[in-house]
């Protein structure tokens, strides 16, 4: 019987580890299987969104400077070996993902690499049934079935992307969703980016972008922003935001020595094409949280986020089963953030185990 299982391996899960192996409640952190080419293409695999960005400029602590001798002393050989070489300036979002994950390492957290498939909330103690490939795939051994006192879910939201090939092959090399993350990388200062969709995301990430672009075309399927009225008049009246109305993103322009280089715009309305120069093509089209093994034992709001039944508490509406980081915040979505709340979801285990006596 485990006293606290953490399902997820983000900032969120690795903050919650940390938090209950330093309170002796010897966690159990189920991270994702990192072989499941369904994980790799979602954008789900282990250690969570901040994996799949470059450098991390936000994270408090990591001032530029070269983490290189740090990295080799900090993390285990047989994981440093496989991360790519440091760049020298500051953190990036592998490096900073390995960090925490050695952290709940050195401190006791215990490790599967497996997906969780299912739950079963219904009564205590909890049953978990993870496992290294899709359901319908599994023969036999892979299944492992844990029980659980309370259960920590961090399993974090996944940006959306069009499902363009284009759009796979320039990630990382000026295809992102994330503004706040890699919006002042170098390849974008001074030079025009795209950024695709209406909502109060996509004007976020423009206007944020305006601080480091020469200009920004906002590209949207209809003439009418989804945003709030005062986000769509700070698009519509920034004058280095330029927008592309009834403009769908047709295909990402770009070679292998630049990344990208341009965007191909086709009309929603009479399918004319266009094309745009740009250094950047980023994705704001909403996010997905990760939330279809739960099936419907938690209760979730209308975008599908996990709700937190009590304000400035990580309570679900299951007791004993808390939430942490971006599957149950569609708002603020950040590192920091996510950590914060794997912190205050650690505490908020610990004191329901002392509360039903079990420490
Ligand atoms: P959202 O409101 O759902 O907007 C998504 C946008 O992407 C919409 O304009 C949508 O177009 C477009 N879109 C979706 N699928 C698309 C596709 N396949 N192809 C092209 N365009 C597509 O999502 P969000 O902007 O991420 O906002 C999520 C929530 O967070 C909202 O409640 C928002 O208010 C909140 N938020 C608030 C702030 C703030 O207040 N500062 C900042 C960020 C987010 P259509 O309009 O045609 O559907």
């Amino acid at each position: 019987m485990e006293n606290v299982v953490i399902i997820g391996s983000g900032p969120a899960g690795w903050a919650a580890a940390i938090y209950t192996a330093r309170a002796n409640l010897k966690p159990l952190v189920i991270e994702g299987d990192p072989y499941n080419d369904k994980n790799r293409i979602q954008g789900t695999l282990p250690l969570g969104q901040l994996n799949l960005t470059t450098e991390v400029e936000n994270y408090p602590g990591f001032p530029a400077g070269n983490l290189a001798v740090y990295l080799d002393a900090a993390i285990q050989p047989d994981k440093r070996i496989l991360m790519p070489p440091h760049s020298g300036h500051g953190v990036s979002g592998p490096e900073l993902m390995e960090l925490m994950r050695q952290q709940a390492v050195n401190f006791g957290a215990r490790i599967i690499s497996k997906d969780v498939l299912k739950v079963d909330f219904s009564k205590q103690p909890f049953k978990l049934t993870a496992a290294n490939r899709a359901e319908e795939e599994i023969q036999d051994g892979t299944l492992e079935t844990i029980e659980a006192r309370t259960v920590i879910v961090a399993t974090g939201a996944r940006a959306n992307y069009l499902g363009l090939p284009s759009e796979d092959r320039y990630k990382n090399r000026g295809v992102s969703a994330c503004a706040v993350c890699d919006g002042a990388l170098p390849r974008f200062k001074n030079k025009p980016l795209v950024v695709v969709g209406g909502g109060d995301s996509a004007v976020e990430e423009a206007t944020y972008l305006t601080k480091f672009a020469s200009n920004v075309f906002m590209v949207h399927r209809r003439d009418a922003l989804r945003a709030s009225k005062i986000m769509q008049q700070r698009a519509l009246t920034n004058p280095k935001i330029t927008m592309k109305w009834n403009s769908a993103l047709d295909e990402v322009l770009g070679d292998d020595k630049h990344g990208v280089t341009g965007a191909s715009l086709k009309s929603t309305q009479n399918g004319s094409t266009e094309k745009v120069d740009c250094t950047g093509v980023f994705l704001a089209i909403g996010h997905t949280p990760n939330t279809t093994f739960l099936d419907g034992q938690l209760e979730l709001n209308d975008k599908g986020y996990v709700v937190w039944t009590t304000p400035a508490r990580t309570y679900t509406s299951v007791d004993g089963v808390f939430a942490a980081g971006d599957v149950a915040d569609d708002y603020y979505r950040q590192a920091i953030t996510a950590a914060g709340t794997g912190c205050m979801a650690a505490l908020d285990a610990e004191r329901w185990l002392a509360h039903h006596g079990h420490l």
